[in-house]
């Protein structure tokens, strides 16, 4: 484990000397960018003429859009969000889950979800680099984004309830104590269309107290509803009208405030969707082949271990010296399982933009792809290593070279070119491009300004 760290840290310390003023000189005080994520919006839907969202459609009439967006591998959430705002691949900008993976001698690795950000993203953010500049930054449900140090108002995906900016909404009358209540974990926890409604309604609050040069505003509800009923389903069509309607008050108070002409807004996503009706339990098989020993769904020892990101997933040798002896082992076992398409080696993750295990201690030492209609699940229970999908209809994960996991891209404001429709653009290309806008430079991009959709 000491390697990994070492190298971990050797990772983290070139980020940290990173020169000390990255931004442009001009940073535009008078502009503003609102980025908008609507969670897992495949291309495909929003191709679909019967899918009703006419916010959207006007903003893409009235300035530019993509008929697809590459997405980065896993094509996961906090992953994909990360790359939006930093324009690098994540073998550089380092968020592999949901959350920071600490891995651990002999027990599976654990998820750390609401580590600080400097733990877990190692390049530039847009919003570093903004904040930097002196520009202002806002925040509602963005992700990879705790205790960040660079954002002047946000409302987390959990919010305080002695936050800032919960006070200033209780204090408005925009929220109460209850409905801040309602979005903490446990019992009293509503749904997720709920938790989008009080995202939504702290996105134009703080736009309309603060008027944040930058502003990143992220729902969810599209995304557990494509899990649960599927892409293409009524709830699913449902949940993205929904988004829509959401996306239309947003835009509504932008216009109130009289600063339309001044703001850029960018509406994207972090990866498509696919259909799903089983499940491939890897960690099963490796109790039945004795590498891992445990009670019911929990491994409580083990030699090797998966942790499951729906359509892909990651396996680990927990126990260093057995690797070698192990490696070729699961990779045989892995390769002739059920479910599965292909198994890539951890070394090889650069090729696919993610890094080596040992740049990145959440790297995998191998990569395990779904094969379609497949999802992995990471629990242990039972016999059968493949189970039918109960309760759960889609998912996403899978390569992000399969055109099923494409997303929409549409931008619209005063420097866009309105009427200009590209073939693909990359997730890599948002940061630099809106950099660019704001007067801004991201250094050392993998992504690339799309000139061609800005007015000349
Ligand atoms: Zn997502």
């Amino acid at each position: 484990m000491k390697r990994f760290f070492s190298l971990f840290l050797a990772l983290a310390g070139v980020a940290a000397t990173l020169p000390a003023n990255t931004a442009s000189a001009a940073p535009a005080k008078d502009k503003h960018v609102i980025l908008v994520s609507i969670d897992g919006f495949p291309a495909y839907l929003w191709h679909d003429p019967t899918l009703a969202v006419p916010n959207l459609r006007e903003l893409a009439a009235k300035g530019a859009s993509a008929k697809a967006l590459t997405v980065s591998n896993p094509s996961i959430t906090w992953i994909n969000h990360t790359t939006l705002i930093t324009g690098v691949e994540p073998r550089k900008h380092g968020v592999l889950f949901n959350g920071l993976l600490v891995r651990k001698d002999g027990v599976p690795p654990v998820i750390e979800q609401w580590a600080d950000k400097s733990r877990m993203v190692f390049a530039p953010t847009l919003y570093d680099i903004a904040h930097e500049a002196g520009l202002t930054t806002a925040e509602s449900d963005w992700v990879a984004i705790t205790n960040p140090g660079t954002i002047h108002w946000s409302f987390a995906e959990l919010p305080q309830s002695d936050g800032a900016v919960v006070k200033e909404m209780i204090a408005d009358g925009v929220a109460t104590e209850e409905e801040i209540g309602w979005m903490q974990r446990g019992p009293n926890r509503k749904g997720v269309h709920f938790l989008d409604s009080m995202w939504t309604r702290a996105a134009i609050h703080m736009w309309e107290t603060h008027q944040p040069n930058l502003l990143l505003y992220h729902t969810l509800n599209t995304d557990s509803t494509h899990h649960r009923y599927g892409p293409r389903s009524g709830p699913g069509y449902t949940a993205l009208e929904l988004a829509d309607r959401l996306l239309g008050d947003l835009i509504d108070a932008v216009d109130r405030s009289g600063l339309r002409d001044k703001t850029t807004i960018v509406v994207t996503t972090d990866h498509g969707f696919k259909k799903v009706n089983k499940f491939v339990r890897p960690n099963v098989a490796l109790k039945k082949a004795g590498l891992a020993r445990g009670l019911g769904p929990t491994i409580s020892s083990c030699d090797a271990y998966v942790m499951t990101q729906g359509g892909m997933a990651f396996a680990y040798v927990t126990n260093a010296a057995r690797r070698a002896e192990l490696l070729p082992q699961l990779k045989e076992m892995f390769s002739t399982m059920e479910g599965i398409a292909e198994v890539i080696d951890g070394e090889d993750g650069p090729r696919l933009g993610m890094p080596k295990p040992e740049e990145n201690p959440g790297m995998g030492d191998l990569v395990l792809y779904a094969a379609d209609g497949y999802a992995f699940r990471g629990d242990a229970t039972g016999e059968e290593v493949v189970t039918p999908a109960v309760n759960y209809a889609g998912t996403h994960g899978y390569r992000s070279s399969d055109p099923e996991l494409d997303g929409i891209f549409v931008a619209n404001g005063p420097d866009i070119q309105p009427g200009v429709v590209l073939e693909r653009v990359r997730n890599l290309d948002v940061a630099p491009t809106l950099a660019k806008i704001l007067g801004l430079t991201l250094p050392e991009v993998d992504g690339r300004v799309l000139d061609e959709i800005l007015k000349k």
